[in-house]
């Protein structure tokens, strides 16, 4: 390239009035990537049946880009290998397979029969929360339990890293504990998951967020009961007793909240952080907003946390305020967690929560920004639960039944874990292209009942990808 063309080009990367001729990338200004955990096409589907009696209502129905992708990990050991050996491969084509079987599939809460040779390749060799979201997050794909871990032991540079060297700001935002696996995957590096204490440290330490909400509250049980001194183990997921002290005494970089007031005010934009420009906020709940109150029915909700769309109106309304824009992640955690109980009424509950905070940031782009701003990525990290309908132990793949706005939709359970369905994607606004100029064709998608334009897959590392790109980082080629 002459220099002349070599001047052209850094000027025309460098203004923000760049000529669509010369621009390289598209240059979003934002880019949010909502995650519901654990979530296959049909506890989508069962959610829109039970919210609004039929399929197509959701805000993400509306977007321009559905694909589906694979969510396989590198591998299934709990630490890196530092080999290939023991690699997980994917083939579509394997998932569709209805040849019958007479396996057993022995789950946590009990067994499950095989039925077909395609069920039996979607709960095999599945990725862990960790893995997913190291795949989401650093483009990378890794052993189960690596949080930005490399298989040969090396830490992995993230989106959240990428963006705050933009200038950017970084927003966390999750319904379980905020040094989760998934949370943890845009926020922290360590070798395993399970290190929640070093994991906290690291968020609060790091300061590379600016908003980080989720719950891990010590001195709140599950079912949202006080404890007036939690022993030493009640801390761990707010990075242990001294970290939490420092948080919560304002010696660090951190605001910090946790009363469900305090969330609601901040979502309506109206409330002081004490001159701080950053907030980490803990919801009081040490496991999750709402799952884990006693009971297995949907209501009855406990009065002291947030829901997610409120959590997500006030991370935004702190990080528009950086005018370089931000990147967003928001989680609805405890999706995957109904689903290993196979509790359909709490998985409905949890669904409708994610997609009413999917909701909300498409208000926020409609009214505060624009699609030619920012990009909206709406996905899962995995299936789990293998949720199909009544029939499917006979016809496979067979869809949950609707039964009306309101009602519980018919439905067959084929596991209480995780599987490597592919699974949706929805993008919207600048960028969003990335992903069907990605994709590869899997017509057995024909299977999901979806249109021919939408059989189409990419990989879970594309969704790091396609942020990156919208964002105009130039990111290490895919391996
Ligand atoms: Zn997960």
């Amino acid at each position: 390239m002459s220099l002349l063309k070599k001047i052209a080009l850094n000027l025309a990367l460098a203004s923000a009035l760049v000529s669509p001729a010369l621009a390289q990338a598209p240059q979003a200004k934002n880019v949010i990537v909502l995650i519901t955990d654990g979530a296959g096409i049909e506890t989508w589907r069962a959610a829109s049946f039970f919210r609004h009696g039929a399929l197509g209502h959701e805000a993400y129905d509306d977007f321009d880009v559905k694909v589906f992708a694979s969510t396989y990990p590198l591998n299934t050991s709990n630490e890196p290998t530092n080999t290939n050996e023991g690699s997980v491969t994917f083939d579509p084509a394997k998932l569709w397979d209805a040849t019958k079987v007479d396996t057993v599939f022995e789950g946590t809460i009990g067994n499950f029969p095989g039925f077909f040779a395609g069920y039996d390749y979607s709960r095999a060799d599945y990725t862990d929360s960790a893995a997913a979201a190291t795949a989401l997050a650093s483009g990378t794909k890794s052993y189960n339990n690596a949080i930005n871990w490399s298989n040969n032991g090396e830490k992995l540079k993230h989106i959240g890293e990428y963006t705050v060297e933009t200038g950017r700001a970084l927003g966390v935002v999750s319904s379980v504990e905020w040094s989760h696996a998934t949370p943890a995957g845009f926020l922290a590096h360590n070798v395993s998951r399970n290190d929640y204490v070093g994991i906290g440290t690291e968020v609060v330490n790091s300061g590379l967020a600016t908003v980080v909400f989720g719950t891990g509250h010590p001195h709140y049980k599950g079912d949202g009961s006080y404890v007036e001194k939690p022993d030493d183990k009640a801390f761990r997921f707010v990075g242990g007793r001294e970290t939490w002290e420092r948080l919560t005494s304002g010696k660090t970089d951190y605001a910090h909240i946790e009363k469900k007031a305090d969330f609601e005010a901040l979502a309506k934009g109206d409330i002081d952080l004490k001159g701080k420009s950053r907030v980490i906020g803990t919801a009081q709940n040490i496991q999750t907003l709402q799952f884990n109150r006693p009971g297995v029915t949907a209501g009855n909700l406990l009065d002291n946390t947030p829901d997610l769309k409120t959590l997500t109106k006030a991370a935004i309304n702190v990080l528009e305020k950086n005018d370089k824009g931000f990147f967003l992640m928001v989680e609805g955690g405890a999706v995957d967690w109904a689903a290993h109980a196979n509790n359909l009424p709490r998985l409905i509950e949890e669904q409708i929560d994610f997609n009413e905070a999917v909701e909300a940031v498409v208000d926020w782009v409609e009214n505060k920004s624009s699609w030619d701003e920012t990009l909206v990525i709406v996905t899962t990290d995995h299936g789990n639960g293998l949720l199909q309908g009544p029939d499917s132990n006979v016809n496979a793949y067979s869809p949950v039944v609707n039964q009306g706005a309101g009602a519980l939709p018919l439905v067959r359970w084929h596991t209480d874990t995780h599987t490597r369905e592919l699974v949706p994607v929805y993008a919207h606004g600048v960028g969003a292209d990335y992903f069907t100029k990605n994709a590869q064709k899997d017509p057995g998608l024909a299977t999901y009942g979806v249109p021919e334009e939408n059989r189409v897959y990419v990989d879970n590392t594309d969704v790091f990808r396609a942020a990156a790109h919208a964002f105009g980082i130039e990111v290490p080629a895919k391996n």
